[in-house]
């Protein structure tokens, strides 16, 4: 068993109700899609070593904590795993570890894996929330970025999942993508060919809202080097859209969700109310986590470890009795304030003043004053109930925030 636990602060915080949470990595999917940069492979002929090796490490971390109040299980595409055994791997997770009646259990799936049977097998599983990678409902696009379903399969997947019981669903989408009408630009159809226009990701997104999904992820398409997208970029054959539209699409988008009742809580995500995604959060507080399986990462509150990211070398050290771990990092006070500086401007929530001195030692208001009043003045943050928060032109820039 390993000796490496949440730190003394995570005890403390499991007292407020603020558990760790448990993510699970499955790195395995059916094809590359032309944009990613995640770390999976395609060949699925290494699943039946994968699996007992996964055990070993859950054997491993047995007991790490009192219990987890989320267990998210992403990728990857976990939804490639065969039912069943997806379904024993949730098994044995509840076995291994404490999992809050209360909890929110998560799992990523491909609108193209979505059947009743493996519905069903979620829902027997206890699972209460899918995170539907859905990309874009315009055909276009998907193929542009090489996705395997169409937008109609990915309007019926959500219908199934509905249909299956779950209300807690989340869509995953992506803006920013390069036109992809197929024409040249003296016949493409849309008034500024290289960049799919607003016009048509505001479509995308009305048509998420239709399906009044619990959750919706906006993400900025950015390019991967090495990837096929990156390399169509490289000779010419399309373009991203430049940096000024970009920030367009981010306030208009922001908008447009909040006036359709999304709360925009984190730079790239929106939940209608209560249906903040409660895993995800725990990264934007600095709240430990469990990360297994290759290339996931943990968090006990003051150190930070990462598993080897190739499936056969996680393979061989755990079949070989060791941790997979790669590498590790242990956080100076300094460097945790940095992060929760970085952290927090990416959240609609921000900084909560107290604990930002609390943990990092430093007065953010008295040693930064001049930076806050200026960033004050050009309506990029506000200082509201102890938090300072980024408002929507913050969140826009959040990244640069941090550097204050
Ligand atoms: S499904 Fe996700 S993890 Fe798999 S290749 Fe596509 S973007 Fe990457």
């Amino acid at each position: 068993m390993s000796g490496w636990r949440p730190d003394h602060e995570t005890r403390r915080s499991q007292e407020t109700d603020n558990l760790p949470g448990l993510y699970i990595h499955i790195p395995f999917c059916l094809r590359k899609c032309a944009y990613c940069g995640f770390y999976s492979i395609t060949d699925r002929s290494l699943i039946p070593a994968f699996l007992p090796a996964l055990r070993r490490e859950i054997d491993i971390y047995r007991g790490w904590t009192a219990s987890f109040d989320t267990l998210y299980i992403g990728g990857g595409t976990p939804s490639v795993l065969h039912e069943e055994d997806l379904e024993a791997l949730i098994a044995d997770i509840r076995i291994a570890f404490t999992i809050t009646a209360d909890a929110e259990i998560t799992v990523e799936v491909n609108p193209a894996d979505i059947t009743e049977s493996l519905l069903a097998s979620l829902r027997r599983s206890g699972v209460n929330r899918l995170s539907i990678g859905i990309q874009s409902f315009d055909d276009g696009s998907l193929a542009l970025l090489g996705r395997r379903h169409t937008a109609l399969q990915a309007i019926s997947a959500v219908q199934r999942v509905r249909d299956a019981g779950f209300e807690n669903i989340g869509l995953d989408l992506i803006y920013g993508l390069p036109c992809s009408c197929g024409h040249d630009a003296a016949s493409c159809p849309q008034e500024q060919h290289d960049v799919a226009t607003y016009p048509s990701w505001l479509s995308t997104l009305n048509t998420a809202i239709g399906m009044n999904p619990d959750h919706i992820s906006c993400y900025q398409l950015t390019l991967e080097e090495g990837t096929p997208l990156a390399q169509k970029c490289d000779r010419g054959e399309v373009v991203l859209p430049e940096e000024s539209v970009l920030a367009d699409f981010f306030c208009n988008t922001s908008k447009f969700l909040e006036e359709n009742g999304y709360h925009h809580y984190e730079v790239s995500n929106f939940a209608r109310p209560g249906r903040e995604s409660r895993h995800n959060r725990k990264y934007w507080n600095h709240v430990p986590y469990l990360g297994l399986g290759p290339a996931a990462h943990s968090f006990s509150g003051r150190e930070r470890r990462w598993n080897r990211s190739s499936v056969e070398a996680y393979i061989g050290d755990l079949e070989s009795g060791r941790e997979p771990v790669e590498s590790r990092e242990t956080l100076s006070d300094e460097q945790l304030g940095l992060e929760a500086l970085f952290l927090g401007f990416r959240t609609r929530r921000g900084i909560c003043l107290e604990t930002f001195r609390s943990r990092s030692g430093q007065d953010l208001l008295a040693e930064k004053r001049e930076m806050v009043e200026r960033l004050t003045r050009e309506g990029l943050v506000e200082i509201r109930d102890g938090f300072l928060r980024p408002t929507r032109a913050g969140m826009a820039v959040a990244d640069s925030l941090a550097l204050i």
